[in-house]
């Protein structure tokens, strides 16, 4: 382990218990089932209105028409100006101090019913953590529901040698899976601060998942993306996700507001 390095508590009223108060990483060990409660912030009134302006459509009673208040080719500018408020994610949990050194790696292993599974390191800026979560969906041990939140097909077992970072932390209280969290904290970790922070494929691809994560209503902004386009919703996510330039806008500006907040 590098130096420890003192974490501020922040000013937004955000406590953050004492000095470290575990010198080893517990095991985080969960039943069968739903792995911990999902924390959703469009639960939360009011927290995601800067983004949600942005995608704005008004309606013209007239012409019974919806019509879009920026044009389509302004995405990436709005996408730029985009604006989130993510404290919901911690509201109740205990988090740690961040005090491991940003470019430790960190190793996460896994068993699934008492047996071994696997040994997970940080690895292409992906987090040992979410390499872990990616194996186990691959595996069936964990299922993604239509929700967005995940559920246990047997019993995990999940450990995580350095605290996990606040990505990892917000990323797995999101999905409904903080049970797996050894020592959650609200600390940054490696290159994620620059908005890059791979996800699981079927996890990066759910739209409900982003919904969650921030809040905006995703039908609005597809109408702001693919206008005249009268395809389903679903189509239109789809289409959203194959574009490189609109899809990757949306993932590295999401995450750049989310490290602003850690
Ligand atoms: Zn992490």
């Amino acid at each position: 382990m590098g130096k420890k390095r003192k974490r501020k508590a922040n000013d937004n009223g955000y406590k953050l218990e004492g000095e470290n108060p575990r010198k080893k990483a517990t095991k985080a060990t969960i039943e069968k089932g739903i792995l911990g409660e999902a924390r959703s912030l469009q639960k939360i009134q009011g927290t995601c209105i800067n983004a949600n302006e942005i995608f704005k459509v008004t309606t013209t009673s007239r012409r019974r028409q919806r019509k879009i208040v920026k044009p389509p080719e302004e995405f990436d500018k709005a996408m730029g100006q985009l604006q989130l408020n993510f404290e919901g994610l911690y509201n109740g949990l205990r988090i740690y101090p961040y005090n491991a050194e940003g470019q430790q790696i960190a190793k996460t292993t896994v068993e699934v019913d008492g047996v071994k599974m696997g040994e997970y390191s940080t690895k292409d800026q992906k987090h040992a953590e979410m390499r872990a979560l990616e194996d186990l969906l691959k595996n069936g041990k964990l299922e993604l529901n239509t929700d967005g939140t995940l559920t246990a097909n047997s019993e995990i077992s999940f450990e995580t040698d350095i605290p996990n970072c606040g990505f990892c932390t917000a990323i797995l209280n999101v999905l409904g899976a903080g049970g797996l969290l050894t020592e959650p904290s609200k600390g940054k970790f490696n290159l994620a601060s620059n908005g890059y922070y791979p996800l699981p494929g079927e996890i990066k691809t759910n739209r409900q998942f982003w919904e969650n994560l921030t809040g905006i209503d995703t039908e609005k902004m597809l109408d702001y993306v693919f206008q005249n386009d009268s395809s389903d919703y679903d189509s239109k996510w789809d289409n959203f996700i194959k574009s490189p330039d609109h899809f990757n806008s949306f993932t590295v500006n999401i995450f750049k507001e989310l490290a602003e907040q850690l």
